[in-house]
């Protein structure tokens, strides 16, 4: 099974909640602000929803890496 290390770059989010969403699983809204639930995930489906977000934010400010 893959792990995925997972991060926002918060010098780029606007906020827009495009990646909440689309996946709620995985993202929350704190204090008004996005947050990542987990920074490592390794089921299926949330790295593939993962994906999908970072693929539909509009500043590419979704980062994630496969570690193993
Ligand atoms: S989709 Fe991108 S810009 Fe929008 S809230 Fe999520 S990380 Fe931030």
């Amino acid at each position: 099974m893959s792990k995925y290390f997972i991060d926002i770059d918060y010098n780029k989010c606007i906020n827009c909640l495009a990646c909440y969403l689309i996946d709620k699983d995985d993202f929350d809204i704190v204090n008004n602000r996005i947050k990542i639930k987990n920074r490592f995930i390794s089921d299926d489906k949330s790295i593939n929803n993962v994906k999908k977000a970072s693929e539909a934010c509009p500043v590419n400010a979704i980062y994630y890496e496969e570690i193993s």
